[in-house]
C-alpha cells in the first residue's frame, strides 16, 4: 500500500522537467475545487501534488495546488492513513437531578 509520507526523494529532473509542465497545464493556478464548484484562484505559492503514489510522477497523476490546499490535502491523507481513532470523549453523564433512583436514598 502506498504511504502518504514522502519516503523517496523527488527525482533529479523534478524541478526542471516534471514540475514546470504541470504548472503550465494548470495555468499556474491552484486546481482545488470548492464544495460550491468554484476553483481556488491562488496563483502564488503553488506546489505540485501527487494524486496517487508519491513516486508516480506521470503528468495525469500530478496537479497544481496552492500551499494552503496542499497542506489540507496532506492532512486529509494522514487522517485516512491513521484510520478511525478511538473516541476520547467520556460517556455523557446524566444531570444528578434527572437521575432515576433505583434504590431509596436511605
Ligand atoms: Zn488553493
Amino acid at each position: 500500500m502506498a504511504t502518504p509520507w514522502r519516503t523517496a526523494p523527488l527525482p533529479a529532473d523534478w524541478a526542471t522537467d516534471i514540475r514546470p509542465p504541470i504548472l503550465e497545464r494548470d495555468g499556474h493556478q491552484c486546481t482545488w475545487t470548492r464544495a460550491d464548484g468554484t476553483r481556488c484562484t491562488e496563483t502564488t505559492q503553488l506546489e505540485v501534488d501527487h494524486l496517487g503514489d508519491p513516486d508516480d510522477h506521470r503528468p495525469h497523476m500530478l496537479r497544481t495546488l496552492c500551499r494552503h490546499h496542499h497542506r489540507r490535502r496532506t492532512a486529509i491523507q494522514a487522517n485516512e492513513a491513521q484510520g478511525p481513532r478511538p473516541s476520547r470523549a467520556r460517556p455523557a453523564e446524566q444531570h444528578p437531578g434527572l437521575r432515576r433512583l433505583d434504590r431509596p436514598p436511605f
